[in-house]
């Protein structure tokens, strides 16, 4: 029995990262169907951005692929709910 231990450890493993990898794709799907800023507001009746799930106005804004990205994604600070997309327009960097 000991010595299929090494290979179920690697199975489970494979398994965990299979999971992982899952999860991560299924969260960046969401982010890319997430409805616009505006139609986030009229579809749950807000004035000010805040999060359905939770009702905290503490969001986080990130970069769909990276930070400088221009396509934002909102989650909720609290409990971290995909809240909605909008687009910022580029900013202008100074090289000196
Ligand atoms: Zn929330």
């Amino acid at each position: 029995m000991s010595r299929f231990l090494p290979v179920l450890f690697l199975i489970g493993l494979f398994f965990f990262m299979w999971l992982f990898l899952y999860a991560h794709q299924r969260r960046e799907k969401q982010k890319r169907a997430l409805p616009l800023r505006e139609d986030y507001l009229v579809a749950h009746g807000h004035d000010e951005p805040a999060c359905f799930a939770c009702g905290k106005d503490q969001l986080k804004d990130e970069g769909l692929t990276s930070g400088r990205d221009t396509r934002r994604i909102v989650s909720c600070e609290g409990c971290n709910t995909l809240l909605y997309r909008y687009e910022r327009p580029a900013e202008v960097v100074d090289d000196e």
